[in-house]
């Protein structure tokens, strides 16, 4: 975390409860006295955990998103009214392994609410090995954070979740736990999709930062990347472009990935030069009107039209 934004935090943990009596004392004055909120307060760092959260929660939680709708959550950091935010949630759900590197200074300040890595029980994959088509001047050794894009693994973020919600509010354990089975068994059927749809098809495609690490593991493929998952808005040069059109000239392929928030330019120009056409390969990072089951069959769709 930048030092700008640990010294934002270090001064709401002093200066707050030094004036928040005050605060207290002149907002008691001009609010109506409501009976408090009873349900579990819970705050999603991205928004796929959004989606998990409210099926999961559904009436009997009140889940919101932090990183707001639409802006790409890889090197976002909250602000002082978002750490406000998350001081009064009872419970804050988090993908884990390092995609909020900010949580630890939510754990420094003494949150007293429940930290939620929806990672626990998961196998992280490292960066290092992932093939990248760039030339790898800058060599990164980090865990990739991508496992909601495999609907296995997903299972496990969403019975973690459960679990969380059933430890801060036992009287609805049984809610909690039957929500969580149900979508369970519609990751199952997404899962068993993906597999017999892309079994006999081609294995290498070319997407746009490494998302599908993970995906990729689960299903047998073989992912390159245009550009570097630790900069995913990095414009590629033109030694990179070369690079993938090249690589992708070597193994036949024609269909090159863009993603939302990527500028579409970067995967035409290497499509136009195989005469080939970009298709979408959503990783699932900035929340839309469709469901991430929705889009993970788009996704499928996509990588059909590519490999098979
Ligand atoms: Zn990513």
């Amino acid at each position: 975390m930048k030092q700008q934004s640990r010294i934002a935090i270090i001064a709401i943990i002093i200066v707050i409860p030094l004036t928040s009596f005050y605060v207290l004392s002149q907002e008691s004055k001009s609010i109506p006295s409501t009976p408090q909120n009873s349900k579990l307060q819970a705050i999603s760092s991205f928004y796929p955990l959004y989606e998990f959260s409210k099926n999961i929660g559904q009436d009997k939680v009140d889940v919101s998103l932090l990183v707001p709708i639409g802006v790409e959550p890889h090197d976002w950091e909250p602000t002082i009214q978002d750490v406000q935010r998350i001081q009064k949630s009872d419970l804050i759900i988090i993908n884990g392994i390092g995609f909020e590197e900010w949580v630890h200074d939510l754990e420094d300040m003494g949150y007293n609410g429940l930290i939620v890595d929806t990672s626990k029980g998961i196998q992280t994959i490292h960066n290092e090995d992932v093939e990248s088509v760039e030339d790898d001047d800058h060599h990164h050794d980090e865990n990739d954070p991508h496992i909601w894009l495999d609907p296995t693994l997903v299972k496990i973020q969403v019975k973690n979740i459960a679990n969380s919600f059933t430890k801060k509010d036992p009287n609805n354990a049984n809610f909690y736990q039957t929500n969580a089975e149900k979508y369970i068994d519609e990751l199952d059927e997404l899962d068993l999709k993906i597999k017999n749809e892309l079994q006999y098809c081609k294995k290498d495609f070319i997407a746009f930062h490494n998302a599908f690490t993970y995906f990729s593991e689960q299903y047998g493929l073989n992912q390159l990347t245009i550009i570097n998952s630790l900069q995913p808005h990095l414009e590629p040069s033109a030694k990179t472009l070369e690079s993938v059109i090249n690589t992708a000239k070597k193994l036949d392929i024609k269909i090159i990935f863009s993603e939302e928030t990527a500028d579409p330019r970067t995967s035409q120009v290497i499509a136009d030069e195989l005469g080939g056409k970009v298709l979408t390969l959503s990783p699932i990072e900035i929340g839309n009107d469709l469901s991430y089951i929705e889009r993970m069959t788009q996704n499928l769709n996509n990588l059909k039209e590519a490999l098979c």
